[in-house]
C-alpha cells in the first residue's frame, strides 16, 4: 500500500477525518463526529464495509478521536494494516509565522496558541485536535497545514489595511486570506488541465462553498484574496456578510446598544444568505428563487454581483487572465451562479458555453474564449496529505 496520511479537521463541536492515499487522493475511509459535548452526538464512518452510524454521546474531542480509532478497527481499514506516514492537521490561522506546512512540536503549538486572538472561533479547536491526536497517535509525525499559508505571497500593498500603521505591529491587523489549501490545490489542477506550468498562468479562483473567497493567482502565487484578517471579509457567504461598511459596528453600538461580540456574532453567523433569506444552504435559496420568492431572488443577485465585482477587480490586478476557476459546493454545481457571475463580461474575453455550463463540465467556456472558465472539484484533504508528506520527507 502506498503512503497514507490521516487528515484531521477539528472544529469547535466536530471532528472530521479522512485516511488519504497521498499519491492518488483516494480516501480509504472518511468520518465525521458532530455535536461533540451535546446530549446526542452523531458519528458517521465510511470505510470498506460501507457506512457506519453511531448516536452515542461523545463528551469531547479526545472521545471523538477514540471513537474514530475504534471505527477504523471495527469498520476498517485497520490502522495497523495501512502504511500511515503522518497525521495532517488543518489549522485555520497561521498568521505571518507560517508560509508553509510545519511539523508539530511544542514550539508550533505555542505559536498557534499565540494566534488565537486572530482566530478565536477556529484555532482553539484546531489545537484541541492536534493535542488529542498527539496523545492517541504518539508514534506518528504530526504536521500542521495552514489555511493562510498560500496567501503569504501577497505583496504589502495587498495585505495592508489603510488604518493606523501601529495596528499591524501591535495587533497583527492585516489581510491574511483563507481557503489557501483549496486555492493552491485548484489552481495547480487547473494548470494541469490546461497543459501549462502554474508559473506561466494568471488565474482567478472562486471558492464558493459555505464559506466563499476569491483569489488572484499570478504564476502560481496568490497576489490578492478577498478574505482578510478573518474569514468574514469579501464575498457573500452562507452565514457571513462579506464586505460591508465598518461604520455599521459603531452605529449598532450607538443606536441599538449592541456589543462588539453581538455584532461580530451576527455578521459571522446570522448574515449572508441566512440573513437575507433565513436559509444558509444555497440549494434552498435556489429552490425558493425558482418558486418566485423575491427575497431569494435579491439574495441571489447580491451574491452574484459581489462575485462579479471581484472578477473585475482581480482582472485589473492581474492585467491578463488565462482562467477563471469555480470550485466548492456552489461553484462546482450551480450553473446559474456561474452564468450570472460572468454575464456581460464577454468584452473581457470571458465567453461561457451555455450547454457545457449547464452540464458542469470541466471546461464551461467556448473553445474560442480567450479566458478559459473551468469547474474543478476541490480536494482539501488530498492537498493536506500531499503537503504533510513534503514535511515528513524533508
Ligand atoms: P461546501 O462548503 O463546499 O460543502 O459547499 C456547501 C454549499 O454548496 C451549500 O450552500 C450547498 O447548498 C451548496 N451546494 C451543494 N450542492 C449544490 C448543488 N447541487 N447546487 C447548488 N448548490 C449546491
Amino acid at each position: 500500500m502506498s503512503d497514507h496520511v490521516l487528515v484531521i479537521n477539528a472544529g469547535s463541536s466536530s471532528l472530521k477525518y479522512s485516511l488519504v492515499d497521498s499519491a492518488s487522493g483516494e480516501a480509504a475511509a472518511t468520518g465525521l463526529v458532530e455535536q461533540i459535548g451535546e446530549e446526542r452526538s452523531h458519528h458517521v464512518h465510511h470505510g470498506p464495509k460501507g457506512e457506519f452510524n453511531d448516536e452515542q454521546p461523545i463528551a469531547n474531542h479526545e472521545a471523538a478521536l477514540e471513537a474514530a480509532v475504534r471505527a477504523f478497527e471495527t469498520e476498517g481499514p485497520a490502522l495497523a494494516d495501512v502504511d500511515i506516514v503522518a497525521v495532517g492537521h488543518r489549522v485555520v490561522h497561521g498568521g505571518d509565522r507560517f508560509a508553509a506546512p510545519a511539523l508539530v512540536d511544542d514550539e508550533l503549538i505555542a505559536a498557534v496558541t499565540d494566534l488565537v486572538p486572530l482566530a478565536p472561533l477556529h484555532n482553539p479547536a484546531n489545537l484541541e485536535g492536534i493535542e488529542v491526536a498527539r496523545r492517541l497517535l504518539p508514534d506518528l509525525p504530526h504536521v500542521a497545514v495552514f489555511d493562510t499559508a498560500f496567501h503569504q505571497t501577497l505583496p504589502p500593498y495587498a495585505y495592508t489595511y489603510a488604518v493606523p500603521t501601529q495596528w499591524k505591529e501591535q495587533y497583527g491587523i492585516r489581510r491574511y486570506g483563507f481557503h489557501g489549501t483549496s486555492h493552491s490545490f485548484v489552481s495547480a489542477q487547473a494548470a494541469r488541465l490546461l497543459g501549462r506550468k502554474p508559473s506561466e498562468l494568471n488565474m482567478i479562483v472562486l471558492h464558493l462553498g459555505n464559506g466563499c473567497s476569491a483569489a488572484a493567482i499570478r504564476g502560481g502565487e496568490s497576489v490578492d484574496t478577498s478574505m482578510g484578517l478573518t474569514p468574514l471579509e469579501g464575498l457573500v457567504m452562507g452565514t457571513r456578510s462579506g464586505d460591508l461598511d465598518p461604520a455599521i459596528h459603531g452605529l449598532l453600538a450607538r443606536v441599538a446598544g449592541r456589543s462588539a461580540e453581538e455584532t461580530d456574532h451576527s455578521l459571522n453567523s446570522e448574515s449572508g444568505l441566512k440573513g437575507l433569506t433565513g436559509a444558509n444552504d444555497f440549494r434552498e435559496v435556489s429552490r425558493r428563487r425558482a418558486a418566485g420568492d423575491e427575497r431569494a431572488q435579491l439574495a441571489f443577485d447580491i451574491y452574484c454581483q459581489r462575485i462579479k465585482k471581484y472578477i473585475g477587480a482581480y482582472y485589473a490586478v492581474l492585467g491578463t487572465v488565462d482562467a477563471i476557476v469555480f470550485t466548492a459546493g456552489v461553484g462546482q454545481h450551480s450553473a446559474e451562479v456561474r452564468a450570472a457571475a460572468v454575464d456581460g463580461l464577454e468584452t473581457l474575453g470571458i465567453r461561457l458555453d451555455p450547454g457545457r455550463n449547464a452540464r458542469s463540465e470541466l471546461t464551461v467556456s467556448t473553445d474560442d474564449s480567450p479566458v478559459a472558465v473551468l469547474v474543478i472539484p476541490t480536494n482539501e484533504e488530498w492537498q493536506i496529505a500531499r503537503e504533510a508528506l513534503t514535511v515528513v520527507r524533508r
